[in-house]
């Protein structure tokens, strides 16, 4: 197969690599000590219409394709790894909005989103869920015209600074039948975050975000009870590939302590396989 970019896309590449230089590089060692969130740079990728390039055109997206948003990963991360969460979560939010929320919900949170304004979260990892996903216990019971939401979500990029989230939560039975998506405003009585201490990319905002009876309107629920993971893949392959090269450079030892103190699928990742392998030769095969 062919794969040649079109004379926009190399403009295209030509100008983020132009603004990742001059705008985002001088900045990143800074931001990434001091975990200072780039709201500047943020408002800057808005005009530039990177956070929209997931979004339909109708709520200000460019609805472009999965090749153009991968050259604009690439390039932005360039100038900053902490910047290309504003194309993946903006893109995220661009998708699963796009696809799934009302009219009114699209209409008040897609644009500002576009423009960097607003940051909108993905929050789908739980203390003891990380890979499992299809295995959460946050849970949304249904009460009146509305829903109630309970649990705890951690390691979610731009958790700290983020208006929204996207909440999966268990609506049904077991498995990944069972989740639905919400978009839960993180102004909502019952919700509180708290920061996450990690070793780099601090500039990300990782939260702990912990819902405690919080009550979420039904309209705020994205597609029908039990659709939460329908679709929700199909944007992941191009923002986890820039992901994976970032994680390899962070230091092991802390790795393996995670892993050992984590339960998946129902067991410790530990007992019966042996993690360590994947994890010590994931920076080889990467750095090759
Ligand atoms: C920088 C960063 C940003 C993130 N941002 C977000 C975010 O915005 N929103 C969000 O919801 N989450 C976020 N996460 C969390 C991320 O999605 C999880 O870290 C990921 O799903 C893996 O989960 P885990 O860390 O619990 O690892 P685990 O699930 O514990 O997996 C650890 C290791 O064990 C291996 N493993 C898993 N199962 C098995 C098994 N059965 N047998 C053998 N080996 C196994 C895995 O392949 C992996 O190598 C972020 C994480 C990072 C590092």
């Amino acid at each position: 197969m062919e794969l040649a970019f079109t004379p926009e896309q190399e403009e295209l590449s030509r100008t983020l690599r132009g603004f990742a230089r001059k705008e985002l590089q001088p900045h990143s060692a800074r931001w990434d000590k001091s975990g200072e969130f780039p709201w500047e740079a943020w408002r800057k990728m808005g005009e530039l219409g990177l956070l929209g390039l997931r979004m339909p055109t109708a709520y200000g997206g460019q609805d472009a394709d999965y090749l153009t948003f991968g050259i604009a990963m690439e390039e932005i991360g360039r100038g900053d790894f902490s910047c290309t969460y504003g194309l993946q979560l903006a893109g995220f939010a661009g998708e699963i909005l796009g696809r799934g929320a009302s009219e009114e919900i699209r209409r008040r949170w897609l644009p500002p989103t576009a423009r960097g304004e607003t940051v909108i979260a993905l929050a789908l990892t739980e203390p003891g869920v990380g890979s499992d996903a299809s295995n959460l216990t946050c849970r949304a019971a249904r009460e009146g015209d509305g829903y109630v939401l309970t649990g705890e979500k951690s390691g979610i990029s731009l958790g700290m600074v983020a208006q929204a989230a996207i909440v999966f939560a268990r609506t049904g039975g077991p498995r990944a039948r069972g989740v639905t998506a919400f978009l839960a405003p993180l102004d909502l009585p019952g919700i509180s975050r708290s920061p996450m201490r990690d070793m780099g990319s601090r500039a990300i905002a990782r939260a702990v975000l912990a819902f405690d009876h919080v009550r979420v309107p039904a309209s705020h629920r994205l597609g029908e009870e039990g659709t939460g993971f329908q679709g929700r893949h199909s944007p992941r392959g191009v923002p986890l590939a820039v992901l994976s090269r970032a994680l390899a450079r962070r230091p092991r030892p802390a790795a393996y302590q995670g892993i050992r103190h984590d339960q998946v699928v129902g067991a410790a990742a530990c007992r019966g396989h042996d993690p360590s392998m994947p994890v010590a030769s994931r920076p080889l095969r990467l750095h090759r």
